[in-house]
């Protein structure tokens, strides 16, 4: 059975696609029994989706499963859930999380802490420094996938 740590390197390695195909680093696994059921790595810059982040979209290639496999198994990701993924692990019973790391966004991980979910923070240098060479770069982006409002292209200007 492979380690947190091992399925985080899946997740890093789905990470790093997203970002070679010009998309936002963050990927995610998720797994039962040992098995891999499903990867997937933010898709808003890719297909222009709103709701394929890293862990909805491993969700979705795992694709229909019974409860009985949810509530066995451990969704890994790289950065700490927001609470669009947060509530898709509370509706599907998923009973773990692992976050590669939750320095550069806290999601809802007290949400899911305070469901029962049992929530491990590896702190991942590595996952840290490819979400912040992103952010420096694309902040835009980045505010755009996390729901927060962006300064206007001309702001500086006008001042
Ligand atoms: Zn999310």
């Amino acid at each position: 059975m492979q380690t947190d740590v091992e399925n985080m390197d899946l997740a890093i390695g789905q990470a790093r696609r997203s970002l070679a195909e010009g998309g936002i680093p963050i990927g995610a696994v998720l797994v039962a029994d040992g098995e891999i059921l499903g990867v997937g790595h933010n898709r808003r810059v890719q297909e222009g989706s709103v709701v394929l982040h890293g862990e909805t979209d491993a969700l979705e290639a795992a694709g229909r499963l019974p409860a009985s496999i949810y509530a066995r198994s451990t969704m890994v990701t790289t950065l700490s859930p927001c609470q669009m993924c947060t509530g898709a692990v509370l509706l599907y019973g998923i009973p773990k999380v692992v976050v590669g790391e939750n320095r550069t966004y806290m999601g809802a991980e007290d949400l899911l802490r305070d469901h029962g979910v049992e929530v491990v923070v590896l702190d991942s240098d590595e996952c840290v420094q490819m979400m912040q060479a992103f952010i420096a770069d694309n902040p835009s982006l980045w505010n755009e996938d996390i729901g927060e409002p962006d300064l206007p292209p001309s702001y500086e200007q006008v001042e």
